[in-house]
């Protein structure tokens, strides 16, 4: 730290991301990105001519994106707000509405908290229920920003719908915001409630189920007076936060939901197998909606797994927290990813005395 960084940011712990070797030497199972590339129409948009492009400015408006994120999910334009990642959105909704204050789950995506700490703003964090699940009734009538991961992360778990509903209607003077990130590998979606509540805010990404995390490209939907809030923050920081070419990108994958559709299916099938696998070798893991799985178990000491896993060339996520310590996230890599993966498995707990 120099001794110019301004005082009220030197307290400040900064997110840590996963990891991201340089060399290619890892079986990658540690960030939830996908195993599959993009579909070959996106890989095939990328040309010279596009790369030239990139001397002009892009689209601020990112008018061509938001009309197919429109089109396919059934709102309009006015309802969409695209970002550089969905961190980007998450950022922007902490600066334009935690200023009353936010809640969000002990244990859920650790950006939250930095944000929080980032602006200032004075945050909850409500303990998780004893099996990881959302209580709905702790976040109803609080009127600050409420922050809830559906899919949750790093455990997988959902909230119901109608619990979110509540959730939403009990805070009709401050905005909820639930943050999809892994819908598409299973969960349910709150988007139709936006038409029906002003205050609500719904974020998405490309990182995932569009197999797009290297493009940093997020979307949001909410009612059409909150997303001229995010522009407004976003017009007073960065005008043009997305490039030209991930613009692009993202209309093509637009394009191709069949192939997205299908990979999420594989994820789907794949995330059985290995949840299944795990079971029959002695873990603990949790109902999971999303593309990876959180497991534990007993033979194990969480981070001696995660440290020796790492040493057979297998990268998992594995978070000190005492609550969780004892868990590993295992994102869903290829069938053949997770064969070699569970076959680790059985070699390392074959080795503990
Ligand atoms: N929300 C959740 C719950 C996440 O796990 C992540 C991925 N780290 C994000 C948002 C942000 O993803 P991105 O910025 O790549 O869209």
């Amino acid at each position: 730290m120099s001794r110019f960084l301004d005082e009220k940011y030197q307290p400040l712990v900064a997110y840590t991301p996963g990891e991201q070797p340089r060399d290619m030497r890892y079986i990658k199972l540690n960030t939830n990105e996908s195993p599959y590339p993009p579909a070959p129409q996106v890989v095939a948009a990328m040309t010279a001519g596009q790369v030239e492009s990139l001397r002009l400015y892009s689209d601020p408006t990112a008018k061509g994106l938001k009309e197919k994120l429109a089109a396919h999910y059934g709102v309009t334009p006015e309802n969409v707000f695209v970002s550089n990642g969905s961190d980007e959105v998450l950022n922007f909704a902490f600066m334009a509405f935690g200023g009353k204050g936010a809640v969000f789950p002990d244990i859920t995506y650790g950006f939250y908290e930095v944000f929080g700490d980032l602006y200032g703003i004075p945050y909850e964090k409500i303990p998780l229920k004893d099996d990881f699940s959302v209580d709905w009734r702790d976040y109803c009538g609080l009127g600050k920003l409420v922050v809830i991961a559906n899919p949750n992360a790093p455990t997988g778990m959902t909230v119901p719908v109608s619990e979110i509903e509540e959730i939403v209607k009990s805070n009709l003077d401050s905005v909820v915001l639930v943050d999809e990130a892994y819908v598409d590998f299973g969960g349910e979606t709150c988007l139709p409630l936006i038409a029906k509540y002003d205050n609500l805010l719904v974020t998405r990404t490309f990182s995932k189920s569009r197999c797009l995390a290297g493009g940093r490209l997020g979307y949001a939907f909410a009612s059409p007076a909150l997303i001229a809030d995010l522009e407004k923050i976003k017009y007073s920081t960065n005008p043009y936060n997305i490039n030209r070419l991930t613009l692009l990108l993202g209309e093509v994958t637009m394009d191709c939901n069949d192939y997205y559709a299908d990979m999420c299916a594989n994820i789907i099938r794949t995330r059985a197998w290995t949840a299944q696998a795990l079971e029959r070798l002695g873990f603990t893991v949790l109902p999971s909606a999303a593309n990876f799985l959180f497991a534990r178990t007993p033979a194990i000491d969480g981070g001696t797994l995660y440290a020796q896993l790492k040493q057979r060339g297998i990268l998992v996520r594995h978070f000190t927290n005492p609550r969780i310590c004892q868990y590993n996230r295992i994102t869903i890599g290829t069938p053949e990813q997770m064969e070699t993966f569970i076959a680790t498995i059985k070699d390392i707990l074959g080795g503990t005395p």
